[in-house]
């Protein structure tokens, strides 16, 4: 059996190091070539050691040195900077990329994989919301794939496998609710980041948590599953689902709904996405409908969680404005983080700069960048005149 290639970036987060951990167990199939991180050079040296790469990147220069040295009596090549990721999953014979990234840092890499043909398995939303019309027509151009890691999208593409010829009504994203789905406005606007960081059903990495908790990430996902399935807005629907159990589900035109379930645990969409097309055999713990006697769904309330109503309104508006959407949460997820502002004001900041940006439609890669870059300034600018104190 031929061994997959792959290249992992951002092999130290979350998604990177269950990728790597789902790969020790099966060396026959999998081989790492490629390891990249931003600034935790410790895991990264650690993950050199035990998987022998031919090459690993730090993002951040500073750490090159350290990490040189640290790997001077092993085979693995040394790289720093964010253009050695791009230079290096374009020359290398790597077979997959593992988009795992966090944030907007995944874009150029990624579109790098793609016009080098390589196949790449998605866990960066980002990507596809700041660039996902520019990154569907070339991946159309180019045939190459892409296989979602994330959950929600992993459970569409289970469902569509076979159903190529037949057409889709629409899709429903399941949503846990994240931590503070029955708060009321006013608690919202008192919880701290440890609150939100403390997600009842999935174990991810800080943006994503707060991401969950604003309800951001589904409308990230939104945007995502947009340009992954090639559908209208209106053929997307939301409903939260606490016990994470329904990963999405799709209805056909003859009234057939297909759903796919398993346990909350982000092992099995990284698996999938590695095996595909193939189903790989795991330990997993085993999903029982015994254990799950009550399966329970509710509407979304928009007015209390604003992004999902934001990102719906970015994606119709489309062009540049998700991108904009994007880099502001960037910001505004940092700024909660650093108790900067408060969790509601998160959506604040995000309209503003939205409402204060131009419209680009079918902005080129440079034009996004360009876009990411003032809607940054932008939104820093913003902050520096909102008005909150920490009373906690
Ligand atoms: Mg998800």
């Amino acid at each position: 059996m031929d061994q997959k290639r792959l290249a992992i970036l951002g092999s130290t987060g979350s998604i990177g190091t269950q990728t790597l951990d789902i790969v020790s167990k099966y060396p026959e199939r999998f081989s790492i070539d490629i390891l990249t991180a931003n600034n935790n050079i410790d895991l990264l040296i650690s993950q050199a050691r035990e998987f022998l790469p031919d090459a690993v990147v730090i993002s951040n220069d500073d750490h090159y040195k350290k990490l040189k040295d640290e790997l001077s009596d092993l085979p693995v090549k040394v790289f720093a900077g964010v253009e050695s990721v791009e230079q290096l999953v374009v020359t290398s014979s790597i077979d997959m990329v593992v988009a795992a990234m966090v944030g907007y840092s995944g874009l150029r890499p990624t579109v790098a994989a793609i016009k080098a043909g390589k196949s790449i398995a998605l866990a960066n939303k980002e990507t596809l919301v700041v660039a996902g019309e520019l990154i569907s027509s070339l991946v159309r151009e180019l045939r190459s794939e892409i296989i979602p890691v994330d959950s929600e999208h992993s459970a569409i593409m289970q469902c569509l496998v076979g159903e190529h010829e037949n057409t889709v009504e629409k899709i429903t994203l399941t949503a846990s609710g994240g931590p503070f789905r029955n708060f009321t406005e006013k608690q919202l606007a008192t919880v701290t980041p440890e609150e939100a960081l403390r997600h009842p059903n999935w174990e991810m990495g800080n943006k994503i948590s707060i991401d969950s908790a604003s309800m951001m990430n589904k409308g990230l996902e939104v945007i995502e599953a947009r340009w992954l399935f090639d559908l209208k807005p209106d053929q997307i629907e939301v409903i939260i689902h606490p016990q994470s159990i329904i990963h999405s589900l799709v209805h056909f035109v003859d009234g057939s709904v297909k759903a796919q379930l398993g346990l909350p645990d982000m092992r099995l969409p990284i698996i999938y996405a590695l095996g595909f097309p193939e189903r790989l055999d795991t330990e997993l713990p085993r999903f029982d409908l015994k254990d799950y006697e009550t399966l329970t769904f509710e509407q979304v309330d928009l007015k209390k969680f604003r992004n999902l109503a934001l990102a719906f309104e970015a994606l119709r508006e489309g062009g540049n404005i998700p991108c904009i959407l994007n880099a502001a949460n960037e910001i505004a997820v940092d700024a909660f983080l650093n108790r900067r502002i408060g969790f509601m004001q998160m959506t604040n900041l995000i309209e503003e700069v939205v409402a204060a940006s131009e419209k680009i439609t079918g902005p080129t890669l440079e034009e996004l960048e360009e876009t990411d870059r003032h809607s940054r300034r932008l939104a820093l600018d913003l902050l520096k005149k909102m008005n909150y104190r920490w009373e906690l």
